[in-house]
């Protein structure tokens, strides 16, 4: 077999690497047969986000033949996710060369966008991806695969209707939508929301700014900065800020020493992909309450782009225990008994898993089965955070906290970093989630069949289109072969 030409993609144009989709799609009879039976006024399925895992869920749920399907996001078209916004990295942390929402098809890789436009030889020298041009990428699969996102259409609350999930919408029009399933493709703080350490309860809001939030980096010229935390995103709004032309930016930190080891990022395979979801959930849990502990360095880059800055500062074991306001600046105390006086604290603190922090599931939040629920750690691995985590089935639903109480909650699919803690990295950083895209699509399908079980049997029994016409055989008398001398 001739080998592959690995140069096949290379500045052939956008317009060259559609075609060849396009073949492709063809070939493999895209999209997947239509097999669901319709009901008046019911959309199959509902899925909430249009960002790369929604779209990706879509893609799958496509090429399976559910095509009853509307996907929903809040955001501006195009500004989905959070590569626009808060996201303020030079470029991503993932290689180059990841496979991330592709699902198998070489010519749905960024590797092959990049190249069509820009050949090898950028190619080679292209270090990491640039942040908005990952943007970019995800808007030419939008465009190329027309997944149909209805922008500016926010999911405000859901509850049930008999069997089926009734979900208030608004966008343009205020509007109910009954559908059968949900997907929650909401993001990094999809099941959650940001991390806000209760020392800034009774902090002005003029004083502080979580990362997730839009901050105007040109107000702090000139200012005392405080980040708290040196994980990716702290590291990034320090170097903002630190760009911006602040006077310092100190990193205060609690732990007492940088991690530097990308445990996770170091066992990636398809191994673990596969297999973490199927282990013990004394296993499960202890993976992941290792790599918590052990906690994910910064990027490399990220933390050179601060570093090269004289007035940036890294601070360990800074412990805070309060922060008051002294006129016009906070003063943050620690410990260890010392305080630094501050114009502005951005939070680096992360997201918290937690349920009830999303609005969209109101009181029933309080009903989803969590991982604190089922599992007791043994001494030495307790973990509040992740016993936070939705303790999910195999296809991402929700399990009810106490049976028959909400049960449609099993209706509603957790696609997003909320999974990790029962399904390990398939749902929410770029380089597991189409393998993760490809389980949701045959959980959903295999309910959705089971669902209309009558049917479908009904639709064998029903089935009557004749492959053979009779014309191709004909029936004769067997003949005893016995005393004919043909048998020894
Ligand atoms: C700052 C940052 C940097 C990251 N960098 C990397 C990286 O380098 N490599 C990597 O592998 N991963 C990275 N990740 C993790 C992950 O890849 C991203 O979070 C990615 O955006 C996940 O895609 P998603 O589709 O799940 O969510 P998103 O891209 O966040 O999309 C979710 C969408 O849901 C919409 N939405 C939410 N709630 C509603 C609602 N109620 N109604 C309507 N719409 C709603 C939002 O508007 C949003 O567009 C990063 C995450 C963050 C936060």
């Amino acid at each position: 077999m001739q080998p592959l030409d690995s140069h096949y993609f290379d500045d052939i144009g956008l317009p060259g690497i559609e075609a060849r989709l396009k073949a492709d799609f063809d070939c493999l009879l895209y999209p997947g047969k239509n097999w669901v039976p319709p009901r008046k006024g019911v959309t199959d399925i509902v899925i909430v986000g249009g960002g790369m895992c929604g779209m990706l869920a879509w893609l799958s749920l496509t090429i399976g033949g559910m095509q009853n399907i509307r996907v929903l996001d809040r955001s501006q078209k195009g500004c989905e996710g959070p590569w626009l916004s808060y996201a303020r990295m030079e470029t991503l942390r993932s290689p180059k060369n990841l496979t991330g929402p592709a699902f198998g098809h070489g010519a749905l890789t960024f590797q092959a966008w990049y190249r069509s436009q820009f050949g090898a030889e950028k190619w080679n020298s292209l270090d990491k991806i640039a942040r908005p041009m990952w943007m970019d990428y995800l808007r030419w699969y939008r465009h190329i695969l027309n997944v149909p996102i209805e922008n500016q259409v926010s999911l405000n609350h859901v509850t049930h209707q008999g069997n089926l999930l009734r979900l208030e919408v608004s966008g343009e029009k205020n509007e109910i939508i009954l559908c059968r399933k949900l997907i929650f493709a909401t993001g990094r703080d999809g099941t959650g929301g940001p991390n806000i350490p209760n020392f800034v309860d009774n902090l002005s809001k003029q004083f502080w700014a979580h990362s997730a939030d839009e901050i105007d980096f040109s107000s702090l010229r000139d200012k005392f900065v405080a980040v708290i935390g040196v994980g990716a995103s702290a590291v990034d709004n320090a170097a903002e800020a630190l760009e911006n032309g602040a006077t310092e930016v100190r990193h205060l930190i609690r732990r007492d020493k940088m991690p530097t080891v990308n445990k996770m990022m170091g066992i990636g395979n398809f191994g673990f992909t596969a297999g973490y979801a199927a282990l013990p959930d004394k296993w499960r849990w202890r993976f992941m309450q290792y790599s918590f502990t052990t906690q994910t360095p910064p990027p490399r880059g990220s933390t050179l782009r601060v570093s090269r800055h004289k007035n940036a500062y890294f601070h360990f074991k800074k412990e805070i225990t309060k922060i008051d306001r002294q006129g016009q600046k906070a003063n943050i105390s620690f410990t260890d008994g010392t305080s630094y006086l501050a114009d502005f604290i951005i939070l680096g603190t992360g997201f918290n898993i937690d349920p009830l922090a999303r609005t969209e599931f109101g009181d029933t939040a309080r009903n989803i089965l969590l991982w604190k629920d089922v599992y007791s750690p043994p001494k030495g691995e307790e973990n509040t955070e992740l016993g936070q985590f939705p303790y999910l089935n195999h296809d991402f639903s929700f399990c009810e906290k106490e049976k028959n109480t909400a049960s449609w909650l099993n209706n509603v699919h957790c696609f997003n970093f909320g999974a990790s803690a029962s399904l390990g990295k398939v749902s929410g950083d770029i380089p597991g989630i189409s393998e993760g895209a490809a389980w949701l699509a045959r959980g959903i399908g295999a309910a959705l069949y089971s669902e209309d079980v009558e049917k479908h049997w009904q639709f064998l029994l029903n089935y009557k289109k004749p492959e053979l016409l009779g014309d191709e055989w004909k029936p004769t008398e067997l003949e005893s072969n016995i005393n004919q001398g043909k048998v020894a």
